[in-house]
């Protein structure tokens, strides 16, 4: 199955946040367990490790805001909520506005 070419800069996205969210959430669980006195005086490997973890994690953030406000390849709505204000993001149902699905063609063709 080829990928249509109108899901072609949504699919980089959800790698991203497939990828990043799991390590990131590994790295956050792995530096609240580090004992207080490790914490206070970081070692330069540490440090290391904080300024990678915090960049997974703001990686995995522009990820989600991405995904977040993808339009809709057949409607130009937003494809995960129906508003930016009031509704909270629905993943993996299709499109609010047009029931468009996800992967599907929007020209209207059978996926
Ligand atoms: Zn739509």
């Amino acid at each position: 199955m080829t990928l249509n070419p109108a899901w072609r800069a949504y699919r980089p996205w959800l790698s991203v946040v497939t990828v990043s969210l799991p390590l990131f959430l590994l790295w956050a669980f792995g530096m609240q367990s580090q004992p207080a006195r490790v914490m206070r005086y970081p070692t330069a490997g540490l440090k290391f490790v904080m300024a990678a973890g915090l960049g997974v994690g703001l990686v995995s953030v522009a990820g989600i805001v991405r995904l977040w406000f993808f339009r809709c390849p057949r409607c130009g709505g937003l494809f995960h909520q129906k508003s930016i204000f009031t509704s909270v993001p629905r993943l993996g149902a299709g499109c609010p506005r047009c029931g468009l699905e996800k992967w599907q063609d929007p020209t209207g063709a059978s996926p």
